[in-house]
């Protein structure tokens, strides 16, 4: 409990950008969050006021930094599940806790489950060696790191077996899924209460380019509502099935037939960031209160279209980055602006861009054209 505040104290393993957006929502309810960050300059450590400085594998840091906190929850799904179950053992209340976080840790052990569970996933087969690859195709493939893996990373599209020689032979624990001739991805976004409260925001395309999200359109165009009802049915589901407290996002594949769940993650999301400007509720506002267990709040969006567009570290065109804000303020007066505080690199989310409004027509190009002023100084 903080002293001064009366109000419990919520650490954050990790200090990235949904840490430092998370610390936003928190600031709004009365408090500070603490947070664990592996360097003093990242995003969430730049802003926050109780920031201890440690190692997310570092079980000593970990148990320092969990110390009277009333719950820890994560920006990320890279802390060793050992420490987890030890914290947990412990008596620290790890939300989500670290049977269900496995699942979004473990890409093989999240489909197993799911393969369990009859929730449809593509077709997949663990992998050790190439017998277990040209058995499960002689043709094209998506071969997967069973762990690590984020952005695209982790993640190898073959036209043959033996296009994945070398990666199989490394010993990296693997997966390979079929390709699935998908029209398009979309995200189910929920959140679940330890009292067994359950919400689900509009589900949204996600738009991707070389393995990344460019941009999120909410409600995802075109999808019918029996679809729509569909997807968030099956994340309330796996949210119930697995025990997640918090947010989950459901990242999912729509063939035009059926839809596939491809992804799961446990905390606030990318597909999810649209919510901030778009949504009664945000995401980083309902993981908060759901690992609080606070009753949560209403997920309807609040304009018929919402697009959010990431803003990719871009060529340094010459123009300061000042000078890019002062442009695309004057471009797009109703563009909402959020900045992660992070060294740009050509490609790293470095923010993201919202533009609500009546339609997509009016709101994607000036999200679009708003990312692309930050991005690179290219109106
Ligand atoms: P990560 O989120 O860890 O980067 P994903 O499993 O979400 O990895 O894969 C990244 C992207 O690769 C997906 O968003 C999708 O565009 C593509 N992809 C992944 N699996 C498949 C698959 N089985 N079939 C077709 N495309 C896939």
């Amino acid at each position: 409990m903080d002293s001064r505040t009366g109000l419990p104290v919520v650490g954050v393993v990790g200090a990235g950008q949904l840490a430092r957006m998370t610390h936003q929502a928190a600031i709004a309810l009365g408090q500070s969050l603490r947070i664990l960050a592996a360097h003093p300059d990242d995003g969430a450590a730049l802003v926050a006021a109780d920031v201890h400085i440690g190692h997310h594998t570092d079980l000593d840091a970990l148990r320092r930094f969990a110390k009277g906190c009333e719950v820890v929850t994560f920006d990320h799904e890279h802390v060793p599940p050992e420490h987890l179950r030890a914290l947990a053992g412990e008596g620290v209340v790890v939300l989500p806790g670290p049977e269900a976080l496995l699942y979004a840790q473990d890409k093989r052990a999240m489909r197993e489950k799911l393969t369990d569970l009859g929730v449809p996933v593509p077709r997949w087969s663990p992998v050790s060696t190439m017998d277990d690859l040209t058995g499960f195709t002689d043709g094209p493939a998506v071969v997967k790191a069973s762990r690590g893996g984020y952005d695209g990373k982790g993640v190898w599209v073959i036209e043959k077996p033996v296009d994945a020689a070398e990666l199989v032979a490394s010993g990296t624990p693997l997966i390979v899924e079929e390709k699935v001739p998908l029209r398009r991805e979309l995200a189910a976004l929920v959140a679940r209460s330890p009292f067994g409260q359950v919400s689900a925001w509009p589900v949204v395309e996600t738009v991707q380019r070389d393995g990344i999200c460019v941009e999120v359109l909410a409600p995802a165009p075109g999808l019918s509502d029996e679809r729509a009802v569909q997807a968030q049915e099956l994340a309330i589901r796996i949210a119930k099935e697995l025990g997640v407290v918090g947010v989950l996002a459901v990242e999912l594949f729509d063939t035009g037939n059926d839809i596939l769940v491809n992804e799961l993650a446990m905390r606030p999301h990318n597909s999810g960031h649209w919510t901030i400007d778009g949504s009664v509720t945000s995401q980083f506002e309902q993981h908060l209160r759901a690992v609080l267990d606070y009753p949560l709040g209403a997920t309807n969006a609040i304009a018929p279209a919402v697009c959010m567009a990431n803003v990719l570290g871009g060529a340094d065109g010459g123009m300061r980055f000042d000078e890019r804000l002062h442009h695309l303020f004057a471009a797009e007066p109703r563009a909402k602006v959020h900045l992660y505080g992070k060294a740009v690199r050509p490609g790293r989310k470095i923010g993201h861009v919202t533009v609500v409004g009546g339609s997509f027509e009016d709101v994607r190009p000036r999200a679009a054209r708003a990312a692309r002023w930050l991005s690179d100084g290219e109106g």
